[in-house]
């Protein structure tokens, strides 16, 4: 038996820690919610694991979650019989930060400067850690199957914790929370956190849908009845305990749309996806056909802040029959549209088939395709009924469409019309190349744009003098991947997309009238001066060129017709650096 030892927490996690004890003064209930997720997780760890191991499950099939607060010793206990955890694996896993989303978040608190951000850790959904916003002591006792000893694990969370090997005859996972003075003894019953009510509610507010039964004992006290059913009041009250299931367990998802109500839905995208917004959009519907499915699906209204490092947890995930088979099902959803959260669940799947042959399944990629659709539909129709939420969803994913644009070549084609672009035409809304195009006088033949760091650099460009002065609308690329985008695209309807520091801008016939200066006259007057410069500047430049497309300005710089265009360059220098 391995006797107890001391272990420092890692410094990312005692700040985290810190965190957790000193600086978070609202939504502590969610802590519950959080174990309640663990449990839930580890028992689906336990079955998926049961399908190919049949001895695993057989010590103990009852799946479910109990909790127990005991006024006595101010403590909550919750337990589970999952798949428990290893002395190596406590240490891992509870002992340090491994997950990058947690790190992330420390990451962004120290940007901040502020450690009181709630949002954050509702987006993060800090885990197991939250317990410590509630409780002065922890104490986790866990085995997994097979093992012959369990684990004590205990912290207060003052930066180290103790570990050792312990009884424990049943498999699985007990966490136990000395609760804080304030959180049993508040006046305040929702922060009482032994109140079998309180508890109750908790479980209802963010837990329902959890498939395993999560049960608490309530005691009755009763006195008995006479003949006549009254109450005897002078005879000693009987207690008898009950138990009761807190959750529904029926999934969402499979009952009946239009029962449903919204409020129900976000909880459980909250819930399930650990965000702490409602989500912008759902998509719900049941197929049948080809292949067989239900489908839940949202698009959050916030990109999780690591979204384009590609940390962020992300993706949807697939049950077979209710039961959860796997998470970011990655053949569900093109890599572009991995900001959608939610699931499939399809009777088609067989449980124990292996995620390699899933991966290459022909209805997972049928499924996909229709997901794919109806995902699209939803933005064509909100960018259509109500701009200035679309304009929102741009905001925070409009990046992964663009990106979409250029890396994926069959949607390529889906996703031109999604697009939206700050222009010269507006101030500071943003216009669709649809919208430009409607604006363009019938003579012009190209969609001009700008690139630049930002709209004012963009509108300082020495050639938008002239495009200006002619009333041509210019878009403006702002976003490093703009150009790229419209690169892929190529044109639009038809129109070329023509950059306004690029080769020559052909503004003769377009727009207003004006006065044809002679360049060729011009050129020989200065021919002279063009040498002086072209040597001045050997090696730096390709050519100088007498121009009519500046106004005020003396000079400006221009890609030529064929070279890889300014912006570019830009990039491609900052990637070699
Ligand atoms: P997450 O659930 O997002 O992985 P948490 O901080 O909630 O992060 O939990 C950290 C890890 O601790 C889990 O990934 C899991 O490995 C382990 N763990 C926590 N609670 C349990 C439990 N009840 N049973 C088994 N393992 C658990
Ligand atoms: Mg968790």
């Amino acid at each position: 038996t391995l006797a107890r030892e001391t272990r420092e927490f890692q410094a990312e996690t005692k700040q985290l820690l810190d965190l957790m004890v000193h600086s978070i003064y609202t939504n502590r209930e969610i802590f519950l919610r959080e174990l309640i997720s663990n449990a839930s997780d580890a028992i689906d760890k336990l079955r998926f694991e049961a399908l190919t191991n049949h001895d695993l499950a057989q010590e103990d099939s009852n799946y479910e979650i109990f909790i127990r607060p005991d006024e006595a010793t101010h403590t909550f206990t919750i337990s589970d019989n999952g798949m428990g955890m290893t002395y190596d694996e406590v240490i891992d896993n509870i002992g340090t930060i491994a997950k990058s989303g947690t790190r992330a978040f420390l990451e962004k608190l120290k940007e901040k400067e502020s450690a009181t951000d709630n949002e954050l850790i509702g987006q993060f959904g800090v885990g197991f850690y939250s317990a410590f916003m509630v409780a002065e002591k922890v104490t986790l006792i866990t085995r997994a199957p097979g093992q012959s000893k369990g684990v004590k694990w205990e912290s207060t969370g003052d930066g180290t914790y103790t570990i050792e090997e312990v009884e424990k005859d049943k498999r699985g996972t007990a966490i136990t929370l000395t609760l804080s003075e304030e959180f049993h003894t508040s006046d305040h019953p929702e922060e009482n956190f032994l109140n079998l009510y309180t508890l109750q509610n908790l479980v209802k507010k963010y837990s329902d849908y959890i498939r395993y039964p999560i049960k608490m004992t309530f005691i009755k006290e009763e006195k008995p009845l006479d003949a006549d059913g009254n109450v005897m009041e002078d005879a000693p009250a009987t207690r008898t305990e009950e138990v009761r299931t807190l959750n529904s367990m029926t999934p969402l998802w499979t009952r009946n749309k239009n029962e449903i109500k919204q409020e129900e839905y976000y909880q459980f995208y909250k819930n399930l996806f650990h965000d702490w917004d409602d989500p912008m959009e759902i998509i719900h519907s049941k197929v049948e056909g080809a292949v067989e499915y239900t489908t839940l699906l949202f698009i959050p209204s916030r990109a999780p802040f690591d979204f384009y490092d590609r940390e962020a947890s992300t993706g949807v995930q697939l049950y077979s029959k209710h039961v959860f088979v796997m998470d970011n099902c990655k053949d569900l959803l093109p890599e572009y549209l991995r900001f959608v959260r939610g699931l499939v669940d399809s009777p088609d799947f067989s449980l124990n088939i292996s995620r390699e042959l899933l991966q290459h399944s022909k209805q997972l990629k049928l499924i996909g395709k229709n997901l794919e659709k109806s995902i699209l539909k939803t933005l064509e129709n909100t960018l259509s009924k109500d701009r200035a939420k679309y304009e929102k969803f741009w905001q925070e994913f409009g990046k992964a469409i663009k990106i979409g644009v250029y890396t994926d070549f069959s949607s390529r084609d889906k996703l031109k019309d999604l697009l939206l672009f700050p222009s010269s035409n507006a101030s500071d809304g943003l216009t669709t190349l649809d919208e430009y195009i409607k604006r363009m006088p019938e003579n012009q033949k190209v969609i001009y744009y700008a690139t630049g760091k930002d709209r004012a650099t963009a509108e300082r460009l020495p050639q938008m003098e002239l495009l200006r002065e002619k009333g041509l609308e210019v878009l403006y690329l702002l976003d490093r991947v703009d150009e790229f985008a419209i690169d892929a695209l190529g044109e639009y309807k038809e129109k070329k997309f023509q950059s306004v520091s690029r080769g020559d801008l052909n503004l003769d016939d377009i727009g207003a009238a004006e006065e044809k200066k002679d360049t060729e006259a011009i050129y020989k007057e200065n021919e002279s001066l063009i040498k002086a410069i072209k040597e001045h500047l050997n090696g730096k430049i390709a050519d100088v060129k007498i121009s009519n497309r500046l106004k005020s300005s003396a000079v400006c710089l221009v890609s030529g017709d064929n070279g890889i265009s300014l912006s570019m360059e830009q990039i491609l220098a900052e990637m070699n650096n």
